[in-house]
């Protein structure tokens, strides 16, 4: 059973309806599924960041602070901090978080014990109230270090001067903003780090059927900082639309450790019923020979793994579909770029 919201999705297809919508699932939270048939390639969504913030203060002189592309060679200096740069008048008119601005002067000269984590707390505590709501609403499994809470509440207290206190500031949702971080944040280009509230309910699957696209250094697209969606091959209308939160070429351990770290939960698709099996409680081969048999002949998904992974270990996709409707077979890496025809693997065994 599911459930239908009424949330507004951003459409990237414009007046056309959107092509997810979003449910929530008993076992699987709130997620986004097919409105309709979805083409190989086509964008099913295109979302923009809640909030974006420098991911460290070595990122400060390096990019600019509301695009985060890296900075021309006369950038343009806040007039209030004079810390943050910014790459053109435009993104300068467009400023900052205001909280985050008030305190960057005393944040570079000061030694905190975790100035990352203050920059997204004074970052995510700048937002209007209803979209920090909308940040606290996002999914985590993890929990920021009991005992670290009072220190940093108080070290974050003492940026925000007392006509700047916000509406919901308190050591509570200081708790909560922190716990988010750790599972949701996206990392982008190495220096700024988003929360993005459409992409984080597209769940995990080892077997996704979309792949990320948004280079923040694309100088041909306007909304740099957007995450933007496309099918890897065709979604029936009502399946849910997954990514994978791992590299997907990864053992099972491997990603079965790094989903239980960082998203706090196991991995129960398609390929890793099968591949669980292949390892005893150990984490060891349970059987050498029964692993190699069950590799070579009952590996449904390895056709799927070659055709849409990249010698980088990025991900494949089709470009978007031509006007007329079209599927095309020109495959694009999210990761390196690179863009060739569809060619089928040497030695594929189907
Ligand atoms: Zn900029
Ligand atoms: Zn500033
Ligand atoms: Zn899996
Ligand atoms: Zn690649």
């Amino acid at each position: 059973m599911s459930t239908t919201s009424n949330q507004p999705i951003p459409n990237p297809t414009g007046p056309s309806p959107p092509l997810v919508r979003l449910v929530v699932k008993p076992d699987r939270g709130r997620s986004l599924v097919a409105a309709g048939p979805i083409k190989p390639g086509q964008v099913v969504l295109v979302d923009s960041p809640l909030i974006l913030y420098p991911s460290s203060l070595a990122s400060l002189p390096l990019c600019c602070s509301r695009c985060f592309r890296v900075l021309p060679s006369q950038p343009f200096p806040c007039p209030s901090c004079h810390v943050a740069l910014f790459c053109s008048p435009k993104c300068l008119s467009l400023s900052h978080p205001h909280l985050l601005c008030h305190a960057l002067p005393s944040l570079v000269s000061g030694n905190d014990t975790w100035p990352d984590d203050l920059l997204f707390l004074l970052s995510a505590y700048s937002l209007p109230s209803n979209s920090l709501l909308q940040l606290l609403s996002l999914h985590s499994n993890s929990r920021y270090p009991d005992e670290q809470m009072p220190l940093i509440h108080s070290q974050l207290s003492s940026f925000i001067p007392p006509n700047l206190v916000p509406t919901h500031f308190s050591p509570e949702t200081t708790s909560s903003l922190l716990s988010k971080k750790k599972t949701n944040s996206v990392l982008r280009g190495g220096r700024a780090l988003g929360f993005y509230l459409w992409a984080s309910m597209i769940n995990h699957d080892c077997l996704p059927n979309v792949c990320r696209f948004g280079n923040i250094d694309d100088p041909t697209r306007e909304n740099n900082t957007d995450l933007i969606f496309r099918a890897l091959h065709e979604i029936k209308e009502g399946s849910e639309i997954c990514r994978s939160y791992v590299v997907r070429s990864d053992e099972y351990r491997e990603r079965h450790s790094w989903l239980i770290e960082y998203y706090g939960f196991r991995c129960k698709c398609d390929r890793c019923k099968i591949e669980s099996k292949w390892f005893g409680n150990e984490g060891e081969y349970a059987d050498e020979e029964e692993e190699l048999v069950e590799r070579e002949v009952n590996f449904p998904h390895w056709d799927l793994l070659m055709r849409y992974t990249c010698k980088c270990d990025g991900t494949l996709a089709p470009l978007p579909p031509y006007p007329d409707g079209s599927v095309s077979d020109i495959m694009e890496c999210n990761w390196c770029g690179i863009i060739r025809k569809y060619e089928p693997p040497d030695d594929d065994p189907f």
